[in-house]
């Protein structure tokens, strides 16, 4: 699998925490030797501590690009992919992971802008990103080369009480990887989705607005995923040989089947 991501350049959003920044090490721990990765979110601090810990843990054989970025704004996201760079302009594969999730209300209870951030950064983000990013991958041969992994959720498959507007953007992100991967049919493009249940990362505090112990307590009695869970299965398909397409995978702790 190393020798497959060798020379690829891996442009990843929400590389800041959680399962993004495990991505991140996850991608760099198994092709340490020659790998390009671009790290994007929001908080540029955090992404230079990622990029710290890649250049600790490998050395310089994986070549980290910190870039802030806000998913949810064209502008930004058409910019990033025109300044990339020349080094780490020919992405190969990019991992849609920023995502979040606002406040647990029933639907009417929901306030407006919480439903305008959750659509905004986990749909249109998502597709600000994709449409900046395959024209990169349809210049290759044959009708275009490059795997896009989106980050869904089991809340796309499995909507709950209380989280109705989070549940239907991960149905969307769901929809639009069906859509785009048969849209792509004639292509080596990957178009592939990796669905996890519950995760242990800063998704709970920023759910709830920031009240740690109300994140925490989320957490209580159950024994949740790492985020190197997750990240091990999204390096696993991006690994596989290029007529193999992982096209779903739902993956959760075993309380929660
Ligand atoms: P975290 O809160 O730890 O990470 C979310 C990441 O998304 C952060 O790096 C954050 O960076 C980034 N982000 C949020 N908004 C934006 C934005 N507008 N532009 C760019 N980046 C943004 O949570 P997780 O790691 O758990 O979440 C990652 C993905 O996994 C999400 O898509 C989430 O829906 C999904 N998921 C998580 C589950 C869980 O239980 N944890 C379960 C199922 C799916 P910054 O704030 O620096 O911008």
């Amino acid at each position: 699998m190393a020798q497959r991501l060798q020379g690829k350049t891996v442009l990843i959003t929400g590389a800041s925490s959680g399962i993004g920044r495990s991505v991140a090490l996850e991608f760099a721990r198994t092709a340490p030797t020659d790998l390009r990765l671009v790290l994007t979110a929001r908080r540029a601090d955090r992404l230079r501590e990622v990029a710290a810990q890649i250049r600790d843990e490998v050395g310089d054989g994986v070549r980290v690009l910190p870039v802030e970025l806000d998913v949810s704004d064209p502008v930004q996201v058409r910019g990033l992919v025109a300044a990339l760079p020349e080094e780490f302009r020919g992405v190969d594969v990019l991992v849609n992971n920023a995502g979040l999730v606002k406040g647990v209300a029933r639907a009417p209870e929901i306030a407006e802008e919480d439903v305008s951030v959750m659509f905004q950064t986990n749909v249109t983000g998502l597709i600000n990103m994709t449409q900046a990013i395959l024209p990169i991958f349809k210049a290759r041969p044959d009708g275009g080369a490059g795997d896009i992994i989106n980050i869904g959720s089991i809340a796309g498959r499995e909507p709950y009480a209380g989280g109705s507007i989070y549940c239907a953007s991960k149905a969307a992100v769901r929809a639009f990887t069906d859509a785009l991967r048969k849209e792509l049919i004639d292509t080596r493009i990957r178009v592939m989705e990796v669905d996890p249940g519950q995760v242990e990362t800063e998704f709970s505090v920023v759910r709830f607005y920031g009240d740690k112990s109300k994140a925490d307590a989320v957490y209580a009695g159950c024994e949740p995923l790492t985020p190197e869970d997750i990240a091990e299965v999204v390096v696993f398909v991006a690994g596989r040989r290029q007529n193999v397409v992982v096209a779903d995978t739902l993956i959760f702790p075993s309380h929660q089947a």
